[in-house]
């Protein structure tokens, strides 16, 4: 081993271009599949992560250890080889190793090992989330992701927004209560036994109340009328009891929130993010989206769909036109729709998949339905939210342009029946030097759903917590 690791090292991905050719290196991963030749020397298959493709090994019977262990060798064997990468006369590759030792770092009992040739479900998958990013797809998902957190730090650094962190931790419900994790140091054990009906919350860590946050919104906000243009990005949580394929209990977010902002700049940020995320991901994850491409996309247009996404604009219209689009379609909804409800997922996919086949912008809808820090229109009954909706996931991005005037906020709030107290932080905002301003929450989550094509949120998050479900 000694000689082994003074050697220069290169990844899957770099051993498989072409400019390797002639290199002397070192080559580590994991065995997917050994195959041995009559002709007295083996084929072992190995990848690393670093790309799609794996390389070849070619290892000689002249090995010292070939009996006893190269032709032992089983899929989920690690193993360094070392070797010359020469040109490969195989079909897909362009290299291969001749190898002069390998060696092997750690075995896979075949009997045990879960990762066999056969091809196993997502669902199976997911009862190995600790074993699956070692298949092609969860490599592909973890690169990919990988790729679009760069991009959506690149998109705004590039734009002058200040990266900033919001308490994990909060006391405050942005959005509603019933969803919120609620986050305590006293023992509930100890309070079930005695029977303790009315807590005294003196007795827990914060003196009140607390959760894990569901958007860092509210608190983004006071940095945005401060510094003008901030992000942020981080996990969020959110106690839904919803088994749906699009809803997590613990999801990443990134919420923009920008000062002198309005609703037509807030949709233009908006759609420019996007379609960098979408961009980026086709023109540097190329062999990775390919895959989705042909392996994952049931119709096999993932590609174009993307494309078509970067090349068009958006559609851009008012929730009430919206809702007569849906009224007037032959399409059989269970919700029915009429002005005043809520979007279902069905109403939101047939919009953007079957009626513009392209993404859409909603926007202005019924305050009713909408929290109270959004700006309500002159005409009273709407106000200027937006939701970004995509084929295949529906809505990828809520936001909306923030009330600025402190009178009307504060009637929003006690309308929907809050303590406008608890919130004085928030109004001191429009209390002092109050500006137009909005902003946007993106799920990367979603977002990763969308460019990869995977039909289930659970598959492009490593460990995805669902209700009933926190293992690994
Ligand atoms: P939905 O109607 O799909 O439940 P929402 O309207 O509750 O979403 P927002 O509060 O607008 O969502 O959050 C902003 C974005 O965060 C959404 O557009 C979506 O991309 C993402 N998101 C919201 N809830 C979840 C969740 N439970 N799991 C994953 N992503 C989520
Ligand atoms: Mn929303």
């Amino acid at each position: 081993m000694s000689k082994l690791s003074e050697m220069s090292k290169l990844s899957v991905k770099d051993a498989r271009d072409e400019s390797s050719i002639g290199k002397t290196t070192l080559i580590q991963g994991w065995v997917r599949t050994r195959r041995d030749s009559k002709a007295g020397f083996s084929f072992i298959e190995i990848n690393d992560g670093s790309s799609q493709g794996n390389i070849q090994i070619v290892a000689p019977a002249e090995l010292e250890n070939y009996e006893s262990e190269v032709k032992a060798l089983t899929a989920g064997c690690s193993i360094s080889a070392e070797g010359e990468i020469v040109e490969s006369g195989g079909r897909g590759q362009k290299t291969e190793m001749q190898a002069s030792q390998v060696v092997v770092h750690g075995w896979a009992d075949p009997e045990t090992y879960p990762l066999q040739k056969k091809r196993h479900s997502f669902e199976k998958l997911r009862e190995w989330a600790h074993l699956r990013p070692r298949t092609n797809t969860f490599g592909a998902v973890a690169r990919v992701r990988n790729g679009i957190c760069n991009s959506i730090h690149q998109f705004y650094q590039e734009r002058g927004f200040l990266y900033v962190h919001t308490p994990v931790i909060t006391a405050s419900d942005c959005e509603g209560a019933g969803e919120m994790f609620q986050v305590t140091t006293m023992n509930l054990d100890e309070i079930a036994k005695n029977a303790i009906e009315n807590l005294n919350y003196k007795f827990d860590f914060f003196d009140r109340p607390s959760y894990l946050t569901v958007s860092g919104q509210l608190s983004a906000e006071t940095y945005a009328c401060a510094l003008g243009k901030v992000y942020t990005f981080g996990p969020t949580f959110r106690a839904e009891n919803s088994n749906t394929s699009r809803h997590l209990a613990e999801f990443w977010m990134i919420e923009p929130e920008m000062a002198f902002y309005d609703l037509s700049d807030n949709m233009d940020l908006a759609e420019a993010f996007i379609k960098r995320i979408v961009a980026d991901s086709l023109s540097q994850c190329g062999e990775d989206m390919e895959f989705f491409n042909d392996r994952i996309d049931e119709s096999h247009t993932l590609l174009e769909v993307l494309n078509s996404l970067v090349e068009n604009e958006f559609v851009r219209l008012p929730y009430t036109e919206a809702i007569e689009i849906l009224e007037k379609s032959d399409q059989k909804f269970e919700f029915p729709v009429q002005w005043g409800v809520d979007l279902q997922s069905e109403h939101e996919r047939f919009l953007t998949e079957t009626h513009f086949k392209n993404p859409v912008i909603l926007f202005d809808y019924p305050k009713r339905i909408k929290p109270f820090y959004m700006y309500c229109n002159d005409d009273d009954k709407t106000v200027r939210a937006m939701d970004v909706l995509v084929p295949n996931v529906g809505e990828i991005i809520g936001g909306s342009q923030r009330e600025h005037r402190l009178d009307v906020l504060e009637s929003r709030m006690k309308d929907q029946g809050l303590d406008v107290g608890d919130y004085w932080w928030y109004t001191d905002l429009r209390r002092f030097g109050t500006v137009p301003h909005a902003g946007f929450g993106l799920g990367l989550e979603r977002a990763v759903q969308f460019v990869t094509s995977m039909g289930n949120i659970r598959d492009v998050i490593a460990f995805p917590r669902t209700p009933g479900n926190a293992e690994f």
